[in-house]
């Protein structure tokens, strides 16, 4: 009996590694909830929290859906996924597992358990657009700065070979195992973003060819607030119900068919930074958890305050508030939020970046430890950034980026009664003021930005 141990790759489409499992058949599949996802760090941040494991769960149950069309049986254990795969291997006479290799720190530590099984396994790279080999330089040459990777990329072809539908295995005598929410210890939470494959490739084609949204992301891109703002394929690349590859091949299509433009370009780059940092992941390996990330020296001073504040979203600043609340609320947060929250907790408020990357590990539904880590080192100046101590100014990056106040508006309701053009500026007021307009619920900056 063959194990497919599902990972990020949640999905049955561009599967050529199930494929091959299910040529060499027969095959169950696995998941393993790993007990330590549900530890608490020193500072009491859960590892992965109700949001993310809500999502991952009910994109199991549409996997699962998806895998009885093959005669595969899910499987989903919770457990030190050690004993659960002694116990797997040894209830199912497994002879070989099939896996995708990952480059985060907990992958690898699972694939030497495996190894030391002694069973052959089967392996595929399956997150990125190009397999390292394809790559126009060997890793350990990737360059530095983005710009220079991407220039040697797009040389490359961009249509991509997705594996055709899988062939259904002969019925084996084996049920699935799907334990409730509740025997797991997660929430089952309603999410806007449908988890689940099926539900990923209609948002595919609902984003490019219903609502034709590709054409106009170069300009929708940096809103906070609506669902339509960008492309919202993370979460379904982070659990691996969509393929990057079939992303590519439809925007592809698109562009043939409906419209070409920088926007639709731009949507192909920001893959590319996802690809970069994957990369990027590779080339280094563990040293981009270390304090000083990519980077020489990086002096922080823990303050457990700034640090209960920023994650509350109570800081004082409505762009990093709201932001704050916002993941809290949702297990979402755009890019310009992250941005800005990131920069905030480092370069303002002078905390350990890996403090806040644990934060949004815990918290989003489309964590990738590799965009995830990168993108802390990025914001921080420890990462590939050759333009060092850029710190934002939070208040004008609001009022550009939320020009109506909607976003604010959503996530920050003290703040109702202020005239719309004082409420990113809302930290410098006086206390007389703060009286007038009544907004005493709302904290006072923790720190201030003008008279640092
Ligand atoms: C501090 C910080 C932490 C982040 N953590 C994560 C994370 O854990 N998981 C994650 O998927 N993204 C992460 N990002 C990148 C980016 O913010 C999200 O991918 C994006 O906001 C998701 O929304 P979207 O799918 O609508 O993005 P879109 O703007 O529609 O972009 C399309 C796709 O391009 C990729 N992409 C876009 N921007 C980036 C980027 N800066 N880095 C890498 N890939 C990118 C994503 O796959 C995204 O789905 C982080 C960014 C920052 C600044």
């Amino acid at each position: 009996m063959n194990l497919y141990l599902f990972q990020q790759d949640l999905r049955i489409h561009d599967q050529a590694l199930l494929n091959k499992a299910l040529h060499d058949g027969p095959v169950i599949g696995l998941f393993i909830f790993s007990d330590s996802w549900f530890s608490k760090d020193k500072n009491g941040i859960v590892k992965k929290d109700a949001f993310y494991l809500s999502f991952i769960y009910q994109t199991l149950l549409c996997l699962n859906h998806q895998l009885k069309t093959l005669n595969v049986p899910l499987i989903i254990k919770k457990g030190v996924p050690k004993h659960v795969l002694e116990e797997i291997i040894s209830t199912h006479n497994i002879t070989s597992i099939y896996f995708e290799t990952l480059p985060g720190y907990e992958e690898r530590l699972l694939y030497s358990t495996l190894q030391s099984f002694g069973l052959p396994t089967v392996t595929d790279q399956m997150k990125s657009l190009y397999k390292t080999h394809a790559l126009p330089f060997e890793i350990k040459d990737l360059p530095f700065v983005f710009t220079q990777f991407r220039k040697q990329i797009e040389r490359l072809p961009k249509t991509f070979n997705e594996n055709l539908d899988l062939i259904p295995q002969e019925k084996i005598s084996i049920d699935s195992f799907i334990p409730n929410p509740d025997a797991l210890g997660i929430k089952f939470i309603q999410h806007e973003l449908i988890p689940g494959e099926k539900a990923a490739l209609k948002h595919l084609h609902t984003y490019l060819f219903e609502k034709q949204l590709a054409k106009t992301y170069k300009e929708t891109r940096n809103g906070m607030l609506l669902f339509d703002d960008s492309t919202k394929f993370s979460a379904y690349l982070a659990t691996g119900t969509l393929s990057v590859r079939k992303i590519m091949n439809q925007l592809s299509l698109y562009e043939k068919t409906h419209t070409k433009n920088e926007s639709t370009y731009w949507i192909y780059f920001e893959l590319l930074w996802r690809d970069y940092f994957y990369y990027v992941h590779l080339q280094y390996g563990d040293r981009i958890f270390s304090k000083n990330g990519l980077g020489n020296e990086n002096s922080t001073s823990d303050n457990p305050s700034f640090i209960q504040t920023w994650m509350q979203g109570n800081t004082g600043y409505p762009l990093i508030d709201a932001n704050m609340r916002q993941l809290n609320q949702t297990g979402f947060m755009s890019n310009r939020g992250r941005q800005n929250v990131a920069n905030y907790f480092t370069k303002f408020l002078k905390q350990d970046w890996r403090i806040g990357a644990n934060y949004f590990e815990s918290k989003l539904i489309d964590y990738d430890v590799s965009s995830n880590t990168l993108n802390w080192l990025y914001a921080s100046g420890l990462g590939n950034d050759p333009r060092e101590n850029r710190m934002f100014n939070y208040i004008t990056q609001g009022e550009r980026y939320d020009k109506h106040c909607h976003f604010i508006d959503t996530y920050l309701p003290e703040l109702k009664h202020l005239p719309n053009h004082l409420k990113y500026k809302v930290s410098e007021l006086s206390e007389k003021e703060r009286q007038d307009f009544n907004i005493h619920a709302y904290p006072k900056p923790i720190k201030r930005f003008y008279n640092r």
